[in-house]
């Protein structure tokens, strides 16, 4: 007899694909998978009989036989690494699909290779989408969030499908149309310059903390934990306090023993020229990415200690008379500050671009979607317990996340997870065309009652040689967009003086010129 045809069809068994595919199964779909290498493809077959879902997930060695066994219009997901595999795929399919028929990158693609794609599939009358997947190999088994773009009509043939897989909050699930063109590529790109901030400010805070605090790691552990309780409250966090308390096989701390030097596969970059390329400012993205490239140094930097540390600048170490339950509360309010600042940047962003190409990009909704379910989540990590080992050590006790819909759908499932985008989702709601997220009343509110604490990290951290750029490329982005008049006019002065590139005034209209000095 004649099998059912499967509701959806995905390429690419990797890390991503096998574990999306799963979860669509498990999620009551069938579903056929192929791969270039076969062997990835009895993986994922050998993991659904394993997990009880081999009535769900059939495994294709042929392309052909693959897109016959799909219901029609046919809907394909591709998880292949993004760049060339995803044009010969596409190209390998296009081969077998049929109008009408649709593919969704589900890829961490260049929104402009999927507007590409997107024009060269509907010549021959099929449908494209690109649609950004976050919440890593877990995410993609559990409920990740997902970021559609592409041709509207073509979604709500996949709108079933992805509205059950994603993770789901308490005010939906996380995935919502985002806009046309590579609207999905691009708002999943600045997602993740939006990650490397957080990682990067976590980072700062945990250096603070561990150097100039003298916090171990388990005590570092145990704030991390409490303040996963809080404002705070994230994905990042609640990973940092398990990384800062895993023990290597000698029961000494294993984070100590990684090298300092941060890979990167892209998407930071990307988000950092394009904020350039909109003229808007992103300092604390691109100091995340500096920061990155800074670590990956290792060798220069190994040799500048030594030549400074011989001229008498030596390593930062514990701050004399640090009140450590004072900086652990500053390093809570300072990294609370930045984190507004820098979602701030990647949803001005995103706005910017999607006036740019009408895509209509509701913020609140993004918020929402990228809001995350971490009750969920079974680490087997005792939180509590962490907690406890700080309290053991210290006597000190009580230590003290439509854009909207952005936020929202930020909410679950995605790597930037965190209660606070339900804020910026309301933030949106309250206001669509808010033009920053720091004169958000509550945050405006938030940022001026933490203002000394987040001067007090950033000084300290100054004054002791500990970089903190993140932080402080923060704290400068804050303290100029509330500056009612910048040092501009002397460089827009400046700029009259040598290329007669005219200055308004402030006290008559028009633009001026003047011969500022008459040997020039
Ligand atoms: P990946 O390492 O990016 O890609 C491996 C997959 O691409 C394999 O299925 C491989 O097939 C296929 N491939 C490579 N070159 C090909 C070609 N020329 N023709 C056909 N297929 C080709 O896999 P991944 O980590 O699962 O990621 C998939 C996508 O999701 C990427 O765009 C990635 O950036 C994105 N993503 C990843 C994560 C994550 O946490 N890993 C999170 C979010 C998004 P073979 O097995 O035959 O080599």
């Amino acid at each position: 007899t004649k099998m059912a045809l499967s509701q959806i069809g995905l390429v690419g068994l990797a890390v991503m694909g096998q574990n999306l595919s799963l979860n669509i199964a498990e999620k009551g779909f069938p579903i056929s998978v192929f791969n270039r290498s076969y062997e990835k493809t009895e993986a994922a077959v050998a993991r659904a009989q394993k997990e009880g879902l081999s009535d769900k997930l059939r495994g294709y060695k042929d392309v052909k036989d693959f897109v016959e066994s799909l219901e029609k219009p046919r809907r394909v997901i591709l998880l292949v690494q993004a760049g060339a595999p995803v044009d010969a795929t596409v190209d390998n399919l296009c081969k077998y699909m049929e109008p009408g028929d649709i593919i969704i990158d589900g890829g961490n693609e260049w929104y402009e290779n999927t507007e590409r794609r997107k024009a060269k599939v509907e010549a021959l009358g099929l449908r494209y989408m690109g649609m950004g997947v976050s919440g890593g190999e877990e995410g993609a088994r559990r409920g990740p969030s997902m970021m559609p773009g592409g041709t509207a009509e073509a979604y709500k043939y996949i709108e079933p499908i992805v509205t059950k897989v994603a993770a789901q909050v308490d005010d939906g699930p996380c995935v919502m149309y985002i806009g046309d063109g590579g609207a999905g590529n691009y708002v999943k790109m600045v997602h993740n310059g939006i990650e490397y901030g957080d990682m990067q400010l976590i980072s700062e805070a945990y250096d603070v903390l561990h150097v100039l605090g003298g916090l171990s790691n388990d005590e570092i552990a145990a704030v991390f934990a409490e303040w996963n309780q809080g404002e705070l409250q994230s994905f990042l966090i609640e990973i940092s306090a398990i990384i800062a308390a895993k023990k290597d096989e000698d029961g000494s701390s294993l984070v100590d023993k990684i090298v300092d030097k941060t890979g990167a596969k892209g998407t930071g970059k990307w988000t950092v020229q394009q904020a350039a390329e909109l003229s808007v400012a992103a300092p604390t993205i691109t100091a995340s990415l500096d920061g990155r490239y800074m670590s990956a140094l290792k060798d220069q930097r190994v040799s500048a200690s030594k030549v400074f540390g011989d001229l008498g600048l030596k390593a930062p170490a514990a701050a004399a008379g640090v009140d450590k339950k004072q900086l652990i509360a500053d390093v809570r309010a300072a990294l609370y500050c930045s984190k507004i600042c820098s979602y701030a940047q990647g949803m001005n962003i995103i706005k910017a671009k999607s006036e740019e190409k009408e895509w209509g990009v509701d913020l609140g909704g993004l918020a929402r979607i990228w809001k995350a379910k971490s009750e969920e989540k079974e680490w087997g990590v005792d939180l509590g317990g962490l907690a406890r080992i700080w309290k053991a050590k210290s006597e000190e006790k009580e230590w003290g996340v439509d854009l909207g819909g952005l936020a929202r759908i930020w909410k679950g499932g995605c790597i930037i997870r965190a209660g606070f985008l339900d804020r910026i989702k309301q933030a949106y709601q309250r206001d669509s065309n808010l033009p920053s997220l720091l004169v958000d009343p509550p945050f405006a509110k938030d940022l001026a009652e933490r203002d000394a604490a987040w001067r007090r990290v950033v000084a300290l951290a100054v004054t002791n040689g500990v970089p903190a750029p993140g932080m402080m490329a923060s704290l400068s982005y804050f303290d100029t967009y509330r500056r009612e008049r910048l040092p501009a006019n002397l460089v827009q002065a400046q700029r009259d003086f040598f290329g007669s590139h005219t200055y308004q005034r402030t006290d008559k209209e028009g633009w001026f010129h003047t011969v500022w000095d008459e040997n020039f």
